[in-house]
């Protein structure tokens, strides 16, 4: 029998969110175990190997030296690496730190910062090759199946880059800038979760992350005209992307 490819699952600067989501593939989640060698997974089970991987999927970002360390071993041990989530690609929620001065944050949460060492908040990208993003705060099941089917089959994975407008539209919605005047993420947001939120009557926030090639700037102005200030329109972009190169000049860079 084949060598089952050996997994490994790690957690950085996250909320342990997209971890949850395997487990949340209760119907696929034994056929998994059966295909794969979960060698390491420090969430799910006790022994844990992290050498000699087929593949890593990284949950959230870098905030300290000690996980730019662990993101290069990582990296060493693994031969295709996937930045597992928003956290993992551009920092996502906890980058909203970045806005304000280091040390303004850290007195903010913890009494003594004195013993606090963190760095800005960063995508696993900034430090390592990344072999394939898996965008989402937390990405679909749909789309963690598509990349490990893809990985067993040995092709390249099928993810989408269109906008959350198009899954919007096959929903048969009407759209909430145009009939409400509500400040929707969508047209610039990767699609994927099949437009979950503007389906139940609320905005796009942009939990995907940028669409490919996205028009911030026009969204902006959008905004804009919808009677957003210029302090919301940086918030809206810094929520969930704000370090991403397709929002950093919306989100005030
Ligand atoms: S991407 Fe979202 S769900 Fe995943 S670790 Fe970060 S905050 Fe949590
Ligand atoms: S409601 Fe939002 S996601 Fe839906 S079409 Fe309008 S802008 Fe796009
Ligand atoms: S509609 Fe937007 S905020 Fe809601 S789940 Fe989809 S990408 Fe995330």
């Amino acid at each position: 029998m084949a060598k089952k490819p050996k997994i490994g699952v790690f957690k950085l600067t996250g909320c342990a969110g997209c971890q949850m989501e395997i487990f949340r593939m209760e119907d696929e989640f034994l056929d998994l175990i059966k295909l794969f060698d979960i060698s390491y997974w420090k969430m799910a089970k006790r022994d844990n190997d992290d050498k000699d991987l087929d593949i890593a999927l990284i949950e959230g970002g870098i905030s300290t030296p000690w996980e730019i360390e662990e993101i290069k071993c990582i990296r060493k041990n693994t031969k295709f690496l996937v930045a597992f989530g928003d956290c993992a690609i551009g920092g996502c929620i906890p980058s909203i730190r970045n806005w304000i001065p280091q040390m303004e944050s850290e007195e903010i949460v913890y009494p003594d910062p004195s013993k606090i060492c963190s760095t800005k908040v960063h995508g696993i990208g900034e430090y390592v090759k990344v072999d394939a993003e898996l965008k989402g705060c937390p990405p679909h099941r749909k789309t963690i199946l598509e990349l490990l089917k893809s990985a067993l089959l040995k092709i390249r994975p099928r993810l989408r880059q269109h906008p959350v407008c198009v899954e919007c539209k096959f929903q048969g919605n009407a759209c909430l800038i145009t009939s409400n005047k509500l400040p929707c993420m969508g047209p610039v947001i990767s699609g994927g979760c099949g437009a979950i939120c503007p389906t139940l009557g609320r905005i796009c926030e942009g939990c995907f992350g940028p669409m490919s090639n996205p028009n911030a700037s026009a969204l902006a102005n959008i905004f804009r005209d919808i009677g957003l200030n210029d302090e919301d329109i940086k918030r809206k972009f810094r929520k969930y992307s704000g370090m991403s190169p397709e929002f950093r000049l919306e989100a005030g860079h």
